[in-house]
């Protein structure tokens, strides 16, 4: 990245690579036509922050290339200085998947980082929490009311009494009846929904409740688990029953969760999933490199990282398929993508249906300038494996898992991987959390953090002002990441409860 002047007052404009025709100007509030830059290149129009400048004239059908890549292709011919606004970009066609290079390029492993350690809660299993939850998961929506007074109750009565317990999660959901249950794609919501139940920081504890006559039987929840688990609601005579039942259950499982204590874990038991939302043109600049740069410390520590998002991945995967350790991992990254393409033209999109409103705004012309932003979230290191989307990792290292962009389907599908903390990029600015895990808030910019000082957790936008670098938010990134894992220090959306309903991923039809 060549950042071409170190003084934030003055006029600042980032290009990405050495042979960029593009800029995106770095400035709070954009730069006013007649702005010359120490480049001597003068804008023609005002043009925002985030949005880009043309550093050469440009023709009609040229390549428009931001970090060395086809972003588009000028749309009609394009001065120097001139605002790029996205109609003047024609979107290229995506990378064609049956000709990639596959683990051409693989990354050498960079030098381990020992002795990072966290404080968390070591289950049965052998796996380890970041938070003391009890979780009770629902195999059909026709319970989530009564299991919502419930969980009140819990919480009221309950709760105060087991200090060492953070809090009681309802795993409510859209799924369990009125499916097509046998349909094939339907192994991606029942799987989610499994890997949910038995989430890491649920310390081995299991409760379903269930109706009683629903399509995902209560059973399939938790393959194995003991019938105590399972509370019917059409087994219990009226409400009172049904809540007295549920708070019984709970208290025995708190006063158990209630034993446990923080140990000393290695960092290397961590798994931590990355995700953007509300991305502008600063996301690929600032808070996905230094987002980058904490997952490569992750991986030299030993964790796993989860990156996702396949429609923000698409346009980028030439830049992934060398990347992986093997030709077997290639063909699972291609079959992801080619299974979500063919799910896009089943609804008559492509992946350009991605980008929103505020993308543009933020300056992102089209879905792959956001792709080769977003990817800079999964830092250097070699792809190690790939997940299809609510898979439970079972791997150290990079991991691709494939999920949706949306925010909360993304989010989802990452607890049901089994991550215990998320580190979430944005340059918009969303209030997003979840329940089961903590979510580490990074702003692109520093207008973001001016305004919302109470939910964004890491200011990446210094990195555009020339304070401070990719590799020092990296690092701040990191240790935050070992800080609220331990409990030492608590996230904006923890801090204030914002967290976001489960949303399951659902390819197969309702019926
Ligand atoms: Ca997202």
């Amino acid at each position: 990245m060549v950042v071409m002047e170190q003084n934030a007052q003055a006029p600042l404009y980032i290009k990405m690579d050495e042979a960029d025709n593009v800029a995106v100007v770095a400035n709070d509030g954009g730069l006013p036509a007649g702005t010359v830059f120490v480049s001597s290149l003068t804008l023609l129009e005002h043009v925002p922050q985030g949005h880009k400048v043309a550093l050469g004239d440009l023709k009609k059908g040229d390549p428009i290339l931001r970090y060395n890549e086809v972003i588009g292709y000028a749309a009609q011919d394009i001065k120097a200085g001139s605002w790029i606004e996205e109609s003047l970009v024609k979107l290229p066609t995506a990378p064609e998947l049956d000709e990639l290079p596959l683990s051409n390029k693989v990354p050498q492993a960079l030098a381990p980082l020992e002795g990072y350690t966290f404080e968390g809660y070591r289950n049965p299993d052998g796996s380890v929490s970041t938070k003391n939850l009890l979780g009770i998961s629902t195999s059909v929506q026709c319970v989530a009311g009564v299991l919502n007074q419930a969980v009140k109750r819990i919480k009221a009565e309950l709760l105060p009494n087991y200090p060492n317990v953070d809090d009681v999660v309802a795993l409510n959901h859209g799924y369990g009846c009125g499916v097509a249950i046998n349909a094939p794609e339907a192994v991606v919501p029942i799987r989610t929904i499994q890997n949910l139940a038995t989430h890491p920081n649920f310390g081995g504890e299991v409760i379903v409740i269930g109706l009683g006559c629903e399509k995902l039987a209560p059973e399939r929840v938790v393959p194995g688990c003991d019938k105590g688990d399972i509370i019917c609601l059409q087994d219990h005579k009226g409400f009172d029953a049904m809540i007295q039942k549920i708070l019984q259950e709970a208290k025995v499982r708190l006063e158990r969760l209630n034993q446990r204590k923080r140990v000393t874990c290695p960092a290397s038991e961590l798994v931590i999933g990355l995700q953007c939302g509300g991305s502008d043109a600063l996301s690929g600049v600032t808070a996905n490199p230094a987002v980058g740069f904490a997952a490569d410390l992750l991986v030299r520590a030993g964790a796993t990282v989860i990156f996702s998002e396949v429609t923000e991945v698409r346009d980028a995967v030439h830049l992934l398929t060398p990347r992986v350790v093997s030709e077997e991992v290639g063909q699972a990254l291609i079959r992801e993508m080619k299974w979500y393409d063919r799910y896009l033209e089943l609804g008559e999109v492509d992946r350009s249906a991605n980008t929103t409103p505020g993308n543009k705004k933020g300056g992102l012309a089209n879905i792959v300038e956001k792709a080769m932003g977003s990817i800079a979230k999964s830092g250097k290191s070699a792809i190690v494996g790939v997940l299809s989307p609510g898979e439970k990792v079972k791997q150290k290292g990079l991991i691709y898992a494939a999920t949706p962009a949306s925010d909360f389907v993304c989010g989802t599908c990452q607890l049901a991987s089994g991550i215990h903390l998320q580190v979430f990029t944005t340059g918009r600015g969303t209030p997003y959390g979840l329940a089961m895990a903590p979510v580490i808030k990074v702003g692109t910019r520093n207008a973001l953090k001016e305004q919302w000082p109470d939910l964004i957790d890491v200011n990446a936008g210094r990195i555009a002002a020339g304070e401070v670098t990719i590799e020092d938010v990296g690092w701040e990134i990191f240790r935050l990441i070992l800080e609220v894992a331990s409990g030492r220090k608590e996230t904006w959306a923890d801090h204030w409860g914002l967290h976001n309903d489960l949303c399951l991923f659902n390819p197969a039809p309702i019926t």
